[in-house]
């Protein structure tokens, strides 16, 4: 585990100090040994010059000398082991050597403080004694007999002054060392505690904000500049992040409504045609679960063979049916953080577009062959009129009754697709107020009851209160109530039976004309509400139908906020029924 920033600075700062407090001990270890080498051999020359005086001067006393013993008296006087050597490097005294010992003793010459007193006049060396198990400083100075050179002195001092003062100094530096520690724990504990109780602090926040916690802020003004620094930056940092996320969350739950109010269909795929992304739309279209969708492959969703085809380079629309429905389908790509490119597919439901695209259609073709058939008759019957191509009167008064009759029918469709026109249109501004129901029966009654008298039918309204009314515009309820009479009593046989009813609840009233005629089988109830939609279109244009009227019907309803419908059993009779609101 990483070691704490208090930990690492302390356990740093330290060895900085003890590397310090080393380099510094060697420092002084040499500088002091140098030092007091000096001082120590500025002690030993004059008592080596004296020595040396000394000795000559005893050599050219009267009486001879014996070097070894004075080598030995001078020493017990000054202290230093003392060496008395000819110019030749024989020693002839020493005062820690005697008898055997000191004859065995080698040429000196080449002893380098020799070398140097024989050049220089003197001569040091520092080095260490075999014999004395130590360290010694060797000082050699010529001795002067007679006013000739005669040999050397030398005297020599155990250096152990240096090996004491430097375990002083030793000491010195690990109290120091210790002082400063115990100096460093408390600056540590003291300042340094709060530099880093506000790094911690700062630490706590950015563990928060990796945690998601984007409202965690760092505190400022917490002493140092650079920490200042790094804790606004990091709350500046944390806040516009924050402002960007709510940003995004806010264009996505945009974007997510704006998707699944939509009522068109919306899927995205991506490069493996993969779903990634779609509406309710979309899934209502197709009639799956959302949470299914996601995952599968287009072509599991939309069963259509051109699908996946068309999904890969969807440059042009496509059109395809699905479940007896037809769709328009748009594909864009949309590149992704990824750089690969999704596909957005927005896919309209035409069925009702294509439907009223036929409707449109099979309407200008049937209004063209309605007026086509009597308007033909017409160019006939006057042409043979005008050529004289008749037998005789009562021909020709034929053939003026059949271009007055098919003239007659003309003018039926043109009134009828004029209504029709008006209602579809709007142009027609319905007036509406509460008026008896039963008043307006009775008037479609009065409408169709001549008619209905010649067939021998009998037409009876049932079950309808006096006080009952509708809110309703008089003329084209009339108009309407009048084509279902109208129409029950054309498809119902001489002295056959139609009844009007009325059922009515807490919110709307419903009337019924039924009959026992022809009755409509099932396949045509469907689409009879249609334009020109006739079950038999030759027994309708022989009754002076022209298709339209139930279409009237069904807009006059619509206009009142109503609907239609109806009920039939082939051969037994029908029921129209129209609901109003109240
Ligand atoms: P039309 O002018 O031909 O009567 P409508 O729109 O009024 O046109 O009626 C459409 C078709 O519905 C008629 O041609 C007829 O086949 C059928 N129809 C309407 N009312 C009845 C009814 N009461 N009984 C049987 N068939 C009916």
């Amino acid at each position: 585990m990483a070691k704490s920033l208090k930990s690492r600075l302390l356990s740093i700062t330290l060895l900085t100090i003890i590397c310090m407090i080393g380099l510094l001990s060697i420092y002084l270890s040499a500088v002091s040994r140098h030092y007091l080498l000096n001082i120590t051999l500025k002690g030993m020359e004059p008592l080596a010059r004296l020595t040396a005086e000394n000795i000559s001067r005893s050599m050219t006393g009267p009486s001879p000398v014996h070097l070894d013993s004075l080598a030995d008296g001078f020493s017990k006087i000054i202290g230093y082991r003392i060496t008395i050597i000819d110019a030749t490097g024989k020693v002839w005294g020493d005062s820690d050597e005697d008898g055997a010992n000191l004859a065995a003793m080698d040429n000196h010459l080449g002893r380098p403080e020799i070398r140097n007193a024989s050049r220089t006049g003197s001569g040091h060396s520092l080095r260490y004694s075999q014999t004395l198990k130590k360290e010694l400083i060797y000082l050699a100075v010529p001795v002067i007999a007679r006013g000739n050179p005669w040999g050397y002195c030398r005297i020599a001092w155990p250096f152990t002054d240096f090996a004491s003062y430097r375990w002083h100094l030793f000491l010195s530096l690990i109290t120091g060392f210790l002082m400063a520690a115990a100096l460093l724990v408390f600056i540590y504990n003291t300042y340094w505690n709060t530099v880093i109780l506000s790094i911690r602090k700062i630490e706590a926040a950015v563990r928060r904000i990796k945690n998601g916690d984007l409202s965690a802020r760092a505190p400022s003004k917490q002493g140092s500049r650079e920490i200042d620094f790094i804790a606004t930056s990091l709350n500046e940092l944390a806040q516009s992040w924050e402002q960007t996320l709510t940003d995004r969350d806010g264009q996505r739950l945009r974007l997510s409504a704006v998707l699944q109010g939509m009522s068109e269909g919306v899927i995205v795929i991506d490069n493996r045609q993969r779903i990634t992304m779609v509406n309710a739309s979309a899934c209502q279209m197709f009639g799956i679960e959302h949470a299914a969708c996601q995952g599968k492959l287009l072509i599991e969703v939309i069963r259509h063979p051109d699908i996946g085809e068309w999904s890969q380079r969807p440059v042009a629309s496509l059109e395809f049916t699905v479940g007896g429905k037809n769709y328009l389908a748009h594909g864009s790509p949309l590149e992704n953080e990824k750089k690969e490119s999704d596909i957005v597919i927005v896919i309209t439901d035409i069925t009702d577009y294509k439907r009223l695209e036929n409707v449109r259609k099979d309407f200008v073709a049937n209004v063209s062959h309605e007026l086509k058939t009597p308007l033909s008759a017409i160019i006939g019957y006057s042409q043979a009129l005008h050529e004289g191509n008749y037998q005789n009167k009562e021909q020709m008064n034929d053939f003026l009754e059949r271009i007055h009759r098919q003239s007659e029918r003309m003018n039926r469709i043109i009134n009828d697709l004029l209504a029709l026109s008006a209602l579809e249109t709007g142009s027609y501004e319905i007036n509406l107020r509460s008026v008896p129901l039963r008043e307006l029966l009775q008037r479609a009654l009065e409408n169709v009851q001549q008619q209905a008298d010649q067939k021998k039918q009998v037409m009876s309204l049932k079950n309808i209160p006096d006080i009952l009314q509708i809110k309703a515009d008089e003329v084209k309820m009339v108009q309407a109530l009048t084509n279902l009479l109208d129409n029950a009593s054309k498809y119902t046989p001489e002295k056959g039976k139609i009844d009007i009813s009325v059922e009515s609840s807490e919110n709307s009233i419903r009337i019924k004309i039924s009959d026992n005629g022809s009755g409509i089988s099932t396949e045509h109830l469907p689409r009879i509400f249609e334009r020109f939609y006739r079950v038999d279109k030759g027994r309708s244009r022989e009754l002076g139908g022209t298709g339209l009227g139930l279409a009237i019907v069904k807009h006059i309803a619509e206009m009142h906020r109503g609907k239609m419908g109806v009920e039939s059993v082939l051969g037994e009779g029908s029921t129209f029924w129209m609901e109003l609101p109240v």
